[in-house]
């Protein structure tokens, strides 16, 4: 075998911990672990600006997360492992989170990296900048629409142990969960989206306890509204 090159191991481990995750907590992940998820509901809460629950064609929007998924995280990553060097091209060119609390902080600290920063650097920055500015409008932009963990998580929101109950025996109808939904959709519909979050707000607004965030297996009577997203 020649030399300097090693082949790129398989993550076997990454995938093992993201089924583990998913398939426990789901998108609860998203609503109560995610630091940067924190900063972009920090951002919606100054006041000043219309605040647009949802806009027309929104849903499209929300596909573009599967794409940076497919392409981003998985294809050109396999590509660039096909000729010996894993390139995260995500984390390379796309993640606000690594620009705010990795990239910023470390070239404020090191006059060396600020000597050599570039492009890519400012690029990177401006889609902080541009994220940031969209939360002042819209709840957790980033999550809605770019965030291929979001979106890998999201599949697992149907199995997942920790899920949103929904009980239309005990719902009034009142909107009053559609009205706090961080994410746009509509609770009583949608309870089993790969869209929620489970941040529990809507539960926590009910007046009924008609919605309820829980751990363990679903009862069958859980799922008798399908979901629409
Ligand atoms: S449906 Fe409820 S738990 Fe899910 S994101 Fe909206 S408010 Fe949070
Ligand atoms: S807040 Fe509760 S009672 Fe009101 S519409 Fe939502 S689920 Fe129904």
């Amino acid at each position: 075998m020649s030399g300097g090159y090693k082949k790129p191991a398989f993550p076997f481990y990454v995938l093992g911990f993201l089924l583990l995750f998913g398939l426990t907590l789901g998108r609860w992940i998203c609503g109560w672990l995610c630091p940067f998820g924190w900063v972009q509901d920090l951002v919606y809460r100054i006041p000043f600006f219309k605040k647009l629950r949802t806009f027309r064609f929104e849903r499209y929007f929300r596909w573009l997360k599967y794409a940076v998924l497919a392409v981003l995280v998985i294809g050109l990553p396999l590509l660039s492992a096909f000729k010996g060097v894993l390139v995260p091209w995500f984390c390379k060119v796309l993640c606000p989170s690594g620009t705010l609390f990795g990239g910023i902080p470390l070239v404020a600290a090191n006059a060396a990296l600020r000597n050599q920063i570039g492009f890519l650097f400012w690029w990177k920055v401006g889609v902080l900048s541009a994220l940031l500015l969209l939360s002042l409008l819209v709840s957790r932009p980033f999550c809605r629409y770019l965030c291929p963990l979001g979106a890998i998580y999201g599949l697992f929101n149907r199995i997942a142990l920790v899920h949103l109950s929904y009980e239309n025996e005990t719902c009034v109808d009142c909107g009053k969960c559609v009205s706090v939904c961080p994410m746009g959709i509509d609770p009583k519909k949608q309870f089993d989206s790969a869209e929620c979050i489970r941040c529990g707000r809507c539960a926590r607004a009910c007046p009924t306890d008609a919605l309820t965030v829980r751990f363990g297996l679903r009862k069958r009577a859980e799922s008798h509204k399908k979901s629409t997203i």
